[in-house]
């Protein structure tokens, strides 16, 4: 089965009771047993549900795994990764992270003795000089958030594996339309949901997949056993937006190609970060990862002034200011005032968030509304 097909079939199959061919919506606990033990292989919704099955199924179809788990947010999702771990072993992590994602490491996992090693990976080659035989995970995200940096999935599992360390990738800005890590070596995929897969900004939402069976029962020990699992009504959404993933992500990389050339024509724009452009320093690695660019980028202004910034998002008008990312509809965010502002701004510089810079997460319109909705809050 190719990728389009699978999003809509992909290990699933119609309901047992009525051959509904959507999933209902399982609303329900827990379910009835003739004697003890004895069931229909569900008794408790926080271990099983059908509708979070059915989406867990679509999910591993997704990214060419074996083995889906769904999650009340992206945050819990990388959380039950993390518990993995015990006090003593390293983790080597991409430096210019998801902010939830630094705060979960830093704020909560390093007061239980587990110790970070925040590097960048655009040389994949550095990654190996942080092992020890401490390191258990190396954590991967790419395209990265709000730089758009690209990290060489396939090096970085050569080296994971060269000396058994687990790989995850955080897959919320490709989604496995464009990039599926698992198959260039990666053992854990994470989602936040919430963004592409869901595609509506109507639920909050976390996935991780694993090819491998004793990852993934670990990984299932761990979501039964925390619990932060996700609900039917949000699994039933969740699986709905997965059947249109290829069709809005092609028109998502459409629109997001037309604004980042658009804006490099710009008088007014400094810079802009797109992984399409044959500029971006691994322009290469991406097009060798990925089938596409996705429909996310970041731009600055000339002079950098940080009022002017202010004065853009606050002047679009298509381009909803608001947090969040890969919603049929485009949102405009600025990470110096809104994600990276508890960052100093020295620290924040250093990764390329100065004050003018403004993230697009481009959306399903009519392209001709957007570029004009860009001109006029530009002008
Ligand atoms: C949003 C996001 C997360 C966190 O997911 P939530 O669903 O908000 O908990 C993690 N990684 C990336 C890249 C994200 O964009």
């Amino acid at each position: 089965m190719k990728f389009n097909t699978k999003t809509i079939h992909g290990k699933q199959e119609h309901d047992k009771a009525y051959g509904a061919v959507m999933p209902p919506i399982y609303q329900t606990s827990t379910y009835a047993q003739t004697t003890p033990g004895e069931h229909k292989g569900y008794e408790y919704s926080r271990t099983h549900n059908p509708t979070r099955h059915a989406l867990e199924n679509a999910l591993a179809s997704i990214e060419n795994g074996e083995f889906g788990l769904a999650f009340g947010s992206g945050l819990a999702a990388i959380d039950a990764v993390m518990k993995m771990l015990k006090p003593g072993d390293e983790v080597i992590s991409t430096n210019d992270l998801y902010g939830g994602t630094y705060r979960l490491f830093t704020s909560i996992y390093e007061g239980f003795g587990i110790k970070f090693n925040f590097i960048g990976m655009q040389e994949a080659g550095n990654i190996e000089k942080y092992i020890t035989p401490n390191t258990k995970l190396i954590w991967v995200e790419t395209p990265t958030n709000p730089m758009l940096n690209i990290i060489d999935i396939k090096a970085a599992a050569t080296v994971a594996k060269k000396h058994h360390i687990l790989l995850a990738v955080d897959n919320t800005f490709a989604t496995p339309y464009l990039q599926r890590p698992l198959d260039l070596g990666a053992d854990i995929v994470m989602h936040s949901a919430t963004k592409y897969i869901g595609g509506h900004s109507d639920l909050v939402m976390g996935a991780l997949i694993a090819k491998d069976k004793e990852v993934a029962d670990k990984l299932y020990f761990i979501q039964n056993a925390s619990g932060a699992v996700c609900g039917p009504q949000d699994s039933f959404l969740a699986l709905r937006g997965i059947k249109t993933l290829h069709v809005r992500m092609q028109r998502h990389c459409e629109n997001g190609k037309a604004v980042a050339v658009y804006l490099a024509n710009h008088p007014k724009v400094e810079n802009v970060y797109w992984p399409g452009f044959t500029s971006h320093p691994n322009h290469e690695i991406a097009k060798m990862q990925m089938s596409d660019f996705g429909g996310m980028l970041s731009f600055t202004t000339k002079g950098n002034d940080f009022e002017a910034a202010i004065k853009i998002v606050e002047k679009l008008k298509i381009f909803t200011l608001a947090e969040s990312l890969g919603g049929v509809e485009s949102l405009c965010g600025h990470p110096a005032s809104m994600t990276h502002a508890s960052i100093p701004k020295i620290e924040r510089e250093k990764t390329g968030v100065v004050d003018s810079l403004i993230r697009l997460s481009v959306g399903i319109e009519d392209i001709e509304d957007l570029l004009a909705d860009l001109e006029q809050a530009l002008r």
